[in-house]
């Protein structure tokens, strides 16, 4: 079938999909996307579409202002519309976690991110309705918002179709071929495809092709739950995206009057990507349910709409990996995105896009989300001390 290509991404989620127009939209029409599914298939699909900013390290602050302003101006810079609802996002914070708020606005606005701390008050009337207490913190990101999974990963791939690329659904990587330090062919059940790079961007399987060239990355699946609630009164779509630390969950508007939450109890459980219950358990939307009302009282006789249990891959720092592996030529690493991968998609397609077309990223250094920092001790980690997957 296909004999010779410029670059093979492995993975049709929201990162392949973005690296596949990025680099047709840099010249290099001769890529071959390899999805073992159906695109969308793994995280991308069950994923809540949060876009924010409010993040505790430099690099990932910056990285998610660059995605946010490609999601804002979506049809300008890839030709496609892709919904962006900007309502902005309020964080909650409970007593102890104060000065780490304080200290993530003040880093955030240093890097040009229009963010406040505010009071009860002003959160009272963001959030009309909500349980705030004197001793809790809060931040308004003025910019943050939500957009639509399926909507973004088509407009990606018909981009990048329309530019050249080859897209090749329900076809899993079977296996890499290496020469001399350098990946060489990457097989299939039905062909072999010679090229020099190769793009690991299996989400939650990413160790697994990891594996195929001898490498060990340290992403680890973890399970992600959403549920989905029906408030008596129409839930208003531009209301802001809550981050309610306190109670370990966040929320934000659904399409047709309805409300996304997620996080609580269950979360961040290590499993089998190829085996497990994408369903949610009646104790998890319980827990849910009432750490919502507590917070907004609008909520309490929401009605249970649906739920599921998605993947991630996860570091131990909860930050993504991203640039190519020391001691394997051509392999590149775009994974262990740890529940914020959505967002950062749209950046993520261009970065790795420099760096195999350039050898190096002009649009930010991303040296250290390199993989050496787990040898080097380096590690990203949150500011926060009771969630550690806010960032
Ligand atoms: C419940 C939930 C809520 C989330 N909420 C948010 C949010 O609000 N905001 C945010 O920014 N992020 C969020 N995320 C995280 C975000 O969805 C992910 O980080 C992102 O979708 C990861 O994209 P990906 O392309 O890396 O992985 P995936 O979408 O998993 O794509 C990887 C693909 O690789 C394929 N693959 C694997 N192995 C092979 C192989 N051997 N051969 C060929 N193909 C292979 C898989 O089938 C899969 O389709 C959430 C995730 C979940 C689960």
């Amino acid at each position: 079938m296909i004999e010779k290509t410029n670059v093979v991404i492995i993975g049709g989620g929201i990162q392949g999909a973005s690296i596949a127009y990025n680099l047709t939209d840099m010249d290099i029409s001769d890529v071959v996307l390899l999805e073992k599914g159906e695109l969308g298939s793994g995280s991308t699909g069950k994923t809540s579409a949060v876009i924010r900013q409010h993040y505790s390290n430099e690099v990932t602050i910056k990285m998610s202002m660059k995605s946010r302003i490609i999601f804002e101006n979506f049809l300008e810079e890839v030709g496609e519309r892709v919904k962006f609802v900007k309502t902005g996002l309020l964080i909650c914070v409970p007593e102890e976690e104060i000065k780490n708020l304080e200290g993530n606005v003040s880093l955030q606005r240093s890097l040009g991110l229009d963010v406040d701390v505010i009071t009860p008050g002003e959160a009272s009337r963001l959030q009309p309705g909500i349980n705030v207490n004197e001793s809790m913190g809060f931040a308004f990101e003025q910019s943050a918002g939500y957009s639509e999974p399926y909507e973004l990963i088509q407009a990606y791939i018909k981009r990048a179709k329309e530019n050249g690329a080859r897209i090749i659904t329900n076809t899993p990587v079977k296996g890499i071929k290496t020469r001399d330090g350098s990946v060489k062919s990457v097989v299939t059940d039905r062909f072999e495809v010679e090229t020099k790079v190769v793009v690991n961007a299996a989400g939650p399987w990413t160790r697994d092709v990891g594996r195929m060239v001898g490498v060990e990355l340290p992403i680890e699946p973890v399970s992600l739950k959403v549920g989905i609630f029906q408030p008596t009164v129409r839930y208003d779509e531009n209301r802001p995206v809550v981050l309610d630390m306190p109670n370990g969950v966040y929320f934000r508007p659904e399409t047709g009057g309805l409300v996304l939450a997620g996080g609580g109890k269950e979360e961040e459980e290590s499993i089998n990507p190829d085996d497990y219950d994408d369903g949610v358990s009646f104790d998890y939307i319980s827990d849910l349910s009432e750490k919502m009302i507590q917070r907004v009282f609008l909520f309490k006789d929401a009605g249970y709409v649906r739920g599921w249990t998605g993947i991630d891959g996860a570091p131990p720092d909860w930050h993504p990996i991203l640039g190519e592996v020391p001691g394997l030529e051509g392999f590149i690493c775009a994974a262990g995105f740890s529940g914020h991968g959505f967002k950062l998609a749209p950046v993520v397609g261009r970065l790795i896009s420099e760096l195999i077309v350039d050898g190096k990223t002009s649009t930010l250094d991303i040296s250290p989300l390199s993989v050496e920092r787990f040898k080097t001790g380096e590690l990203l980690g949150s500011r926060y001390v009771t969630l550690k997957y806010v960032g």
